[in-house]
């Protein structure tokens, strides 16, 4: 459950590469909410995104800790993961659930990077985080579907070619189960874009590619549709551990990046004649936000490492996901206050990565969704939903 030492060249190479990405590269993209394509590009390259996808098909087949640390190191070098990190996970609901000829079709391509699966349809502006009352709809119509409906917050969906889309096949008063009349599809962006696909910007507290997106009349071929029709939830519920997971291990870097400019900075910074950092009020909020960023690290390598052994960590990778965002966003909060008015000031890159991790007590699902979790399945308290 240690992190292995065999991981320390991949952090090294990860760091190397974020070097050539410094504050000035993010704080212009910032500021002009643009993408940033070379950062993304260089990732590819080196191929740190195609880390989770099997050798057989070109991917570097690592272990979800390797993958974590890749992610970790991202943050904690100053970097933002989130324009990219879902090229690493998304591909695992056609990894796990796609038919051998959509896996040979697609995965070599999303693994050298040519074929970009980095946009995720799910939440819907009416029904949230009440994802079964979604209403989207898919109906079959020959050898194809044809789709209608919004999705909100459907991130990168400009900077990429494919796009996960949850949409009702089965009216939800006719399905056989609450969970049932849902399917998961393979949607090529690049043929729907403006043939029934419509994509809008949505401009955020942060520099986040995240959009709103119309489907109108969107004709998806039948054998775009992953597994079995009216299983979808199944299947988007199967890739959510891998990506809380990963997002648990960007925070645990973020929360490492603000702890240790706000140490350097108390160390170094003198006022009434002494490093702020003597004083206590000072310090012990530094050592607080370490000792929480420690205890979520531990939480993030347990669920990775029940994730890679193949047993069920919903709840481990819940309180990562959980214990990680805290962790950061009180490391944030924390590194604001020590540097006190330069926490402020563009230039030192603190309110940037302050409104970024902000995003992850809310998304990719919020607190209290992950209590409402643990309350039911693993205190075994009754649904309050
Ligand atoms: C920048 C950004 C990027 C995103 N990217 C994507 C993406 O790529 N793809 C995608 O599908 N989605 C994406 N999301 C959506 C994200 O997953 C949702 O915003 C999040 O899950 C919360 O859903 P909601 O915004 O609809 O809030 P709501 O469901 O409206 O909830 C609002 C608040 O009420 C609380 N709440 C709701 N119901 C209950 C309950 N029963 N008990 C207790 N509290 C409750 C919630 O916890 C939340 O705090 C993104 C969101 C943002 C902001």
């Amino acid at each position: 459950m240690t992190d292995a030492a065999d991981l320390a060249p991949i952090r090294e190479a990860v760091r190397s590469l974020c070097a050539d990405f410094p504050g000035e590269y993010w704080r212009r993209l910032d500021r002009e909410r643009a993408y940033p394509t070379e950062f993304v590009a260089a990732l590819t390259k080196a191929g740190f995104l195609a880390a989770l996808i099997p050798e057989q098909y070109g991917g570097s087949g690592l272990t979800m800790t390797a993958a974590a640390a890749i992610m970790e190191e991202i943050q904690a070098s100053g970097c933002n993961g989130a324009p990219c990190h879902a090229q690493m996970y998304t591909m695992g609901t056609l990894l796990r659930h796609g038919s051998a000829a959509q896996k040979e079709r697609y995965l070599p391509g999303i693994a050298r990077g040519e074929l970009r699966l980095q946009a995720f349809g799910v939440t819907e502006p009416t029904s949230g985080t009440d994802t079964l009352s979604l209403r989207t709809t898919a109906v079959r119509d020959g050898d194809h579907y044809v789709v209608n409906g919004q999705k909100i917050w459907t991130s990168r969906a400009e900077h990429s070619d494919l796009m996960l889309l949850l949409a009702r096949t089965t009216p939800r008063e006719q399905a056989k189960s609450r969970t049932a009349g849902l399917s998961v599809f393979l949607v090529d962006m690049r043929q729907a874009r403006n043939n029934g696909l419509t994509i809008r910007p949505i401009r955020t507290m942060m520099n986040h590619a995240t959009t709103e997106v119309f489907l109108e009349n969107m004709r998806v071929p039948a054998e775009n549709l992953i597994g079995n029709e009216g299983e979808g939830f199944r299947y988007i519920l199967s890739g959510m551990n891998a990506e809380r997971i990963l997002i648990a291990a960007e925070c645990i870097g973020d929360a490492k990046w603000f702890i240790d400019k706000a140490a350097s900075y108390a160390r170094d910074r003198v006022v009434f004649g002494r490093p702020i950092g003597q004083n206590q009020g000072v310090q012990f909020p530094i050592a607080r936000a370490y000792i929480g960023m420690r205890a979520a690290e531990l939480m993030v390598r347990e669920a990775a490492a029940l994730y890679e052994a193949g047993k069920d960590c919903g709840a481990e990778a819940n309180m990562a996901k959980h214990l990680a965002a805290e962790a950061s966003w009180a490391a944030a909060d924390m590194c604001v206050q020590t540097h006190g008015g330069f926490g402020f000031a563009e230039e030192f890159d603190i309110e940037r990565k302050f409104r970024e991790t902000r995003l992850y007590t809310v998304a990719p699902i919020s607190t209290n969704l992950i209590l409402s979790y643990i309350a039911e399945h693993v205190l075994g308290l009754p649904r309050s939903y």
